[in-house]
């Protein structure tokens, strides 16, 4: 599958008139070879000519960690005393057009551009991103995978309790569980309780939960490279009405928009489906944020659920659909889940119950 991903890369580098693709951190290396390569002063780069065989320099303490992992690429070693910026020039043999992963560190870019002085340098993501959007039958079971972790997270979060704890403590919980339930790496776990889940991005802090609290958890981590990202709310004894009828308006909005979400429909209108209805609420200006993002390799990727984004939806793009509602001062109310967009229609990989979970 490593080696079917690089030939459509070469297809699109072929079509762009890019010579060579040089890939360093960052999650295009592990979409495309299944390799991740460290973050450090030491660096480690993919050389991928459009004609040629693909070379992963790397350095030579790290060579071992390479071998673990399948691929479709010969390694070259550089020593502590060389210069791999040299050895990742001369592999990529003075080509004119050069693309370079996005997230590459700008002091090896830097050099680069001094060692490939007739070179001119785009953006990896150009190649990368609109391959990266549909995804093959592997990557889907993975990103099925980490959503049946996280939906088992919640189903035991709906049991433990909440009052009394503060939301830092149920943060590390939920990293915890991540890592439990085989996440390799938990990537954010938000935790907003009470006013603070009016702020989307809330960073969990030493705020005592308390009875009468709408708490939002929004977690998602890594798992074999590929991301799980879900938001629940749970709430501190029975909610008030207000909740429930706020509650009822965004859960029959994330649900049209997930309905919505047909192979060919713009991105943009199934933001637009759910924010019609949390608009027609009276809620409008309380929907602060697009509906969704993309979702694989990295949490946030294409194709955003966001107005404006008239891209029709394919068959493998899977994104999630996440509109929310906050009051300042008061409370905030999100729900998400992944979805993938497949001929048959889409279809949710998170199966959590999705109703405002009552805790002690
Ligand atoms: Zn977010
Ligand atoms: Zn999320
Ligand atoms: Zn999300």
């Amino acid at each position: 599958m490593f080696s079917e991903r690089m030939n459509r890369v070469r297809a699109r580098m072929q079509e762009l008139g890019v010579d060579v693709l040089l890939l360093s951190v960052g999650a295009d290396l592990p979409w495309l070879t299944g390799y991740e390569a460290l973050e450090t002063e030491r660096l480690t780069m993919l050389v991928l000519p459009r004609d040629g065989d693909a070379t992963l320099v790397v350095p030579h303490l790290e060579a071992a960690r390479v071998e673990e992992r399948p691929a479709a690429f010969s390694v070259a070693p550089w020593d502590e005393t060389d210069d791999p910026v040299a050895v990742v020039a001369r592999l990529a043999a003075a080509p004119a057009t050069a693309a370079i992963g996005d997230h590459t560190w700008a002091r090896f870019l830097l050099d680069l551009q001094r060692a490939l002085p007739r070179a001119s340098f785009r953006k990896g993501s150009e190649i990368t991103a609109p391959l990266r959007t549909v995804k093959d039958a592997f990557e889907v079971d993975a990103l099925r995978d980490a959503a049946a972790a996280v939906d088992g997270i919640v189903i035991e979060m709906r049991e433990r309790s909440f009052e009394g704890r503060t939301e830092k403590a149920v943060h590390r919980e939920l990293v915890q569980r991540m890592l439990d339930a085989g996440h390799e790496r938990a990537n954010f776990a938000i935790v907003g309780s009470g006013p603070n889940g009016a702020s989307p991005h809330h960073e969990p802090g030493g705020r005592v939960i308390e009875a009468g609290d709408v708490v939002v958890c929004d977690f998602g981590g890594s798992m074999r490279h590929y991301c799980s990202d879900i938001t629940r709310l749970f709430v501190v004894g029975e909610p008030s009405q207000e909740v429930r009828d706020t509650y009822d308006v965004l859960f029959g909005a994330q649900e049209q928009a997930v309905r919505s979400a047909t192979v060919g429909t713009p991105c943009a209108e199934v933001d637009a489906t759910a924010r019609r209805i949390i608009t027609d609420a009276g809620f409008g200006d309380r929907f602060i944020h697009r509906t969704g993002h993309g979702i694989g390799v990295e949490t946030h990727e294409d194709p955003y659920i966001v107005a404006g984004n008239t891209t029709p939806l394919v068959a493998g793009n899977v994104f999630s659909v996440e509109p929310g509602i906050y009051l300042p001062g008061r409370f905030g109310l999100r729900l998400e889940d992944i979805v993938v967009a497949t001929a048959d229609g889409p279809e949710r990989l998170n199966h959590a119950p999705r109703d405002l979970a009552v805790v002690d």
